[in-house]
């Protein structure tokens, strides 16, 4: 079985692939990467979790480019 890179949020999306967004205030969301990809798509960055990052918000000190670490949902 040949690995293929993940490389854009379409990739990590088709492999149900959550993320898990850290704040440097030690806030951690849970983010579906499908709502990451509408982000993507408001906003017109690429769709890749480093054009991402710099336009995602933390909710609770504001803080923007938080530490986005895909992950497979375990289901
Ligand atoms: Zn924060």
């Amino acid at each position: 079985m040949q690995h293929r890179r993940l490389e854009t949020l379409d990739d990590y999306d088709e492999r149900g692939f959550s993320a898990h967004v850290t704040c440097s205030c030690g806030r951690i969301e849970l983010v579906p990467i499908c709502t990451l990809r509408a982000a993507c798509a408001r906003i017109g960055a690429g769709e890749t979790i480093a054009a991402i990052a710099p336009h995602l918000r933390c909710q609770k000190c504001g803080a923007r480019s938080p530490t986005i670490i895909p992950f497979r949902a375990p289901y």
